[in-house]
């Protein structure tokens, strides 16, 4: 890799799908997002048809070339193709390499990596809340344990002059506010409105509140729900973007995002 292409950074979101019925239905493509910050390339989330999203990508993504995995939470819309990016990342396991940053109960309650796959990686890295980790070179934390029904953490990743925050699924709670102060913010939006029942994930309207308060200058709402998909992304992204000043962008199935590019830096 040249040194102009390791200072690029840039995320592909592979799949845009959230929750049960657009990823079972693949209304979007779901199999979360592929990460290359300062060289070092991550794959977050892997759900549903990451592996094959990687390798019909244009220009093609090759998990052999992946420095890591991580896994926010262990649900079948951001795990079902753990085993198989575990797989393809080292060669069907002829080549040990790579960390699997993952939290404790995707290894132990109930697990979504099978045991015969843990072997293939060269660490196994189990996250904390508030913790701190590196990969390559390339630094990131934690935030405090998600309200979801499962061990789930956000990230916040360090580039050099710049902060990416990563929310996953959660239920809204007020320190989320402090907890991401990446100047790039990338949000699972599952919900256009308030649950009548309580559900564990965020709505539009708790994302209002978030970009009312949050240091960031760019925001990509991603991994939408039935309704929230129903209602057009994009259009609920112009109207928050109109509100607050802030850029605001849905993401699209496919789409690369140019850090670099976006943030003006
Ligand atoms: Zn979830």
């Amino acid at each position: 890799m040249d040194s102009e292409e390791t200072n690029k950074n840039w995320i592909k979101f592979i799949g845009t799908a959230g929750a049960r019925f657009v990823v079972a239905k693949q209304l979007r493509s779901s199999g979360g997002l592929w990460l290359s910050f300062q060289g070092v390339n991550l794959y977050l989330d892997p759900g549903p048809g990451a592996l094959v999203r990687c390798l019909a990508s244009k220009p093609k993504l090759d998990p052999t070339k992946l420095d890591g995995i991580l896994l926010s939470h262990k649900h079948l819309d951001h795990s079902g193709d753990i085993n198989a990016m575990i797989e393809a990342m080292t060669e069907g396991g002829y080549r040990r390499r790579g960390v699997l940053f993952t939290p404790d109960d995707a290894l132990e309650e109930d697990p979504v990596i099978f045991r015969y796959v843990r072997s293939y990686v060269d660490q196994i890295e189990v996250l904390k809340e508030n913790g701190n980790y590196s990969v390559g070179g390339l630094k990131f934390s934690t935030a405090g344990r998600h309200i979801h029904s499962v061990e789930t953490y956000g990230f916040n990743f360090y580039l050099s002059g710049l902060t990416v925050s990563y929310i996953p699924d959660t239920k809204f709670y007020p320190q989320l506010l402090s907890q991401y102060p990446g100047e790039l913010l990338i949000m699972n939006v599952v919900l256009l409105t308030e649950p009548q029942h309580p559900i564990d994930h965020l709505s539009l309207p708790d994302v209002k509140e978030i970009l009312k308060k949050c240091r960031a200058k760019t925001v990509v709402l991603t991994h939408f729900g039935m309704r929230m998909l129903q209602a057009k992304p994009w259009e609920a992204a112009e109207r928050l973007s109109q509100e607050t000043g802030l850029k605001v962008i849905a993401a699209r199935d496919g789409m690369t995002l140019e850090i670099n590019e976006v943030m003006g830096c």
